[in-house]
């Protein structure tokens, strides 16, 4: 194996389990730091435009062999993916927690959501059903198929290193397209031992060259890929802002772009809620992963009947919660990703405290110990309303409560962000649980009654509207993304018929 400068005990580890799964890092000058510690992971090379070029060109020649294979056997490759994903579920998860600071739990569990793509995928790829369409001519038949799409470039954030991939991955590869992947550039390590795992079971099959590819790189290769015109879809995964520059970039070029974008979740707790369970929900949605998954609940709306209450059992499960270095046996709370991701927080608690807010927590913690890394205390904001730093994403564990009234006026705030991702509302009264599921409820794309905002399974279409970017992808219909549609017409009557009645014969000559 070949590999980069590698120091410290956590590269060492992450050394063996890159090596255990037949993964090497290029030598190179862009460092990888854990944020368990600081230390550095890795260093490595990175690409830029020209590696994107030969890649895309890879690529297509790739997608020419795949697209002709018959789905059922493009599943096939799928199978073997999700076995080596089972074999190394162990390492994989080890160089998560390792790069992302996740704890042990959900990094197995991320491994775990990308067996499961796999699975659905397989299963899949031999459903990739058209529909026949009743035609309105006689003997005349209408069709709509689904093909193969082309090249799939795939941009992904660093907070969930591995399972965002998959997801696209898993269904592009039995739709019949080549993928290219352009992980976080915080993230590499994981997306180098999760293409390693793809590259055995592709060669293990016979797949074709340039089939599935990976650039290591940051926003100019990401860039890049998104300019490409040889890309067919563009599927990015991070923030806004970001979004905002590949949705545009991509529109101007009328490539398609699939968008899952940043997400302001909230929890509406009635005065009916299982208050226990309300609290079990609040504390993994809010404080889980370090507060770092797009579906983290964020704006938590109490009805004033039951706010002291549960104010106060959140203060004191936040009190209890034990924060540290998340390969420990015991720990809830891992660190945040980099110093950046701390001077946000740090902002936006100093902005919350500006708007009228009372900050319970949010202090750094275990600096002695860990001088070069993140640990937070998760915080609690009691607001005075959902003022402007509410309405922002701050990518850390803060949670931002206030009391309502009247169900509406907390379905009102629920939606009164510029994000759609995620929703959840805790109540025992089944005429509050349907509206807030309905029309007139949550303007989010999850909907959640009785469990966390955070999280989601593979099974449903995972993605939000608005500045969450309308995106879909995993389970259900989200195939349809990685294929593109044809509508046929077979006409098998003696002669011409036009539909809508047109009549347009030719006249015979005089
Ligand atoms: P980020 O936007 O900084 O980076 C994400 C990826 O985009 C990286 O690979 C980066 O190199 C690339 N990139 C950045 N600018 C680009 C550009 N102009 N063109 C092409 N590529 C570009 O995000 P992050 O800090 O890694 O992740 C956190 C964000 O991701 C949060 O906002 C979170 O809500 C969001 N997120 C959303 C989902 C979802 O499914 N909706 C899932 C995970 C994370």
């Amino acid at each position: 194996m070949s590999r980069g400068v590698l120091e410290s005990r956590y590269a060492q580890e992450a050394a063996q389990a890159l090596a255990s799964m037949e993964a090497s890092i290029p030598s190179g000058n862009a460092t990888v730091h854990s944020p368990i510690d600081g230390s550095l992971l890795a260093s490595i090379a990175t690409e830029g435009p020209r590696a994107v070029q030969l890649a895309v060109e890879k690529a297509k020649a790739g997608f020419a062999a795949w697209s002709r294979t018959p789905a059922p056997r493009r599943g096939e490759l799928v199978r073997r993916f999700g076995e080596e994903l089972r074999k190394h579920k162990t390492d994989l998860a080890h160089v998560i927690s390792l790069e992302v600071g996740k704890i042990a739990s959900e990094s197995l569990g991320e491994v775990q959501e990308m067996i499961d793509i796999c699975d659905f995928a397989i299963g899949l790829s031999r459903q990739l059903y058209g529909r026949t369409i009743a035609s309105e001519r006689a003997d005349h038949a209408l069709r709509e198929l689904w093909h193969p799409l082309g090249v799939v470039a795939v941009i992904t954030a660093f907070n969930f290193p591995g399972a965002v991939w998959a997801w696209n991955a898993a269904l592009a590869l039995i739709c019949g397209d080549a993928v290219i992947w352009k992980p976080s550039e915080k993230a590499p390590l994981t997306a180098l031992a999760s293409s390693a795992l793809l590259d055995r079971a592709a060669k293990a099959f016979g797949a074709p060259e340039g089939l599935h590819q990976i650039i290591v790189g940051d926003r100019e290769a990401g860039i890049a890929l998104v300019e490409n015109e040889g890309v067919a879809l563009v599927s990015a995964t991070g923030s806004t802002t970001m979004g905002r520059d590949v949705g545009t970039r991509v529109a101007r070029r009328f490539g398609r772009s699939l968008l899952e974008l940043g997400g302001n979740n909230a929890m509406i707790v009635t005065t009916t809620a299982d208050l226990d369970l309300a609290l079990q929900a609040i504390v993994f949605g809010a404080a889980g992963t370090a507060g770092q998954r797009c579906t983290t609940l964020r704006r938590l709306l109490i009805h004033e009947t039951v706010y002291e209450e549960l104010v106060d059992k959140i203060k004191s499960a936040y009190a209890r919660i034990s924060i540290g270095n998340p390969l420990e046996d015991g720990t809830l709370v891992g660190p945040l990703i980099d110093a950046r991701a701390f001077d946000r927080m740090t902002d936006a608690l100093t902005a919350a405290r500006r708007e009228g807010g009372i900050v319970f927590g949010g202090r750094r913690v275990l600096e002695d110990r860990f001088p070069h890394a993140f640990y937070v205390e998760p915080a609690l904001v009691e607001m005075p309303g959902q003022t402007e730093i509410v309405r922002q994403e701050t990518f850390a564990p803060i949670l931002y409560v206030t009391r309502y009234q009247e169900l509406r006026e907390a379905i009102e705030a629920n939606n009164g962000v510029r994000q759609g991702l995620s929703s959840a509302i805790v109540t025992r009264d089944l005429a509050e649980a349907e509206t807030f599921m309905s029309a007139q409820g949550s303007d989010c794309g999850i909907v959640n009654v009785n469990t966390s905002p955070s999280g989601a399974e593979i099974g449903g279409a995972f993605g939000g509207e608005k500045e969450t970017g309308g995106g879909r992808e995993s389970g259900s219909d989200c195939w349809k993304s990685y294929m593109r549609r044809v509508t046929t017409t077979v006409n098998y009557a003696s002669g011409l018929v036009l539909s809508q009645g047109v009549d347009f014969m030719l006249k015979a000559r005089e």
